[in-house]
């Protein structure tokens, strides 16, 4: 079912907990807060549908969402992911409402959400709303770029590799809860193309996978093992969010008079 009702759990108490949200200046932030609310986010939620209108907008707390191609068939692969790192639907602060990819929630967590055209309307008043907003879009295309490259050079362990350490960034080093079902989609392949692979990684020692949870275990290994497209990514992310100069003088000024609060 699309758009399954996701419940509201009151307004954000710790904006700056999503780092997109935390990069704009105290004032432009200011200007979001009032309308933010704060949901859970199920697994297996479609936040947009591939075709469909953008009608809310989330910044995740926690948890993991994936941009995904839908095929005729029905089969998907993913396209990009979106974090705490991150915001999707960025396009309606710019006044475009197509969805072009599912949206699907991959690890249950919390966010922070705000109708769409609410933040058309905060994105018209605030210029720092806007330009992130843009920056963020050139990311995704950037990280969309790197997943078709990937998808067509580098070896399916090499990819499920970074896909655990993206996902493994998201959990505070904690187990992340997969099952080969949904890695086999995400990665569009074979389901026992996967089983395979995760041998591969669990024999060298790398992960430790039982039950639908999956424990990273030797994490440099991993990183020694996945391909360029890891690095890549988690580099043009923090040019992405990396703020302003004007931002970092106001938020000097703010430490000096009170408490940015949790970033
Ligand atoms: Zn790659």
């Amino acid at each position: 079912m699309l758009y399954r009702v996701q419940r509201a759990v009151g307004a954000v108490e710790h904006p700056r907990s999503n780092r997109f949200l935390a990069a704009l200046p105290p004032d432009d932030l200011a200007v979001l807060s009032p309308h933010l609310r704060t949901v859970l986010l199920e697994r297996g939620v479609i936040l947009h549908e591939a075709g469909g209108d953008i009608e809310q907008v989330y910044f995740p707390h926690d948890g993991l969402v994936s941009l995904v191609a839908v095929m005729r068939s029905g089969a998907t692969v993913e396209t990009a992911s979106v974090g705490r790192n991150g915001i999707i639907g960025a396009t309606a602060a710019l006044g475009s409402r197509c969805a072009f990819g599912r949206a699907v929630v991959q690890l249950p967590g919390t966010a922070a959400w705000i109708p769409a055209a609410q933040l058309y309307a905060a994105a018209k008043e605030s210029n720092a709303i806007r330009d992130l907003a843009v920056r963020y879009n050139d990311f995704l295309i950037a990280q969309i770029q790197q997943s078709v490259a990937c998808n067509a050079l580098h070896a399916l362990e090499a990819r499920l590799c970074r896909w655990l350490l993206q996902t493994h960034d998201c959990v505070d080093g904690g187990m992340v809860p997969l099952t080969q079902e949904f890695l086999a989609q995400m990665l569009g392949v074979r389901r026992t193309t996967v089983t395979i692979a995760a041998r591969v990684l669990q024999s060298a020692g790398m992960i430790r996978y039982r039950r639908g949870l999956v424990q990273i275990v030797d994490r440099p290994a991993l990183e020694k093992a996945t391909c360029e497209c890891y690095a890549t990514v988690r580099q043009n992310l923090d040019k992405t969010l990396r703020p302003s100069p004007v931002h970092v003088t106001r938020c000097y000024r703010g430490l000096q008079g009170e408490s940015l609060g949790a970033i």
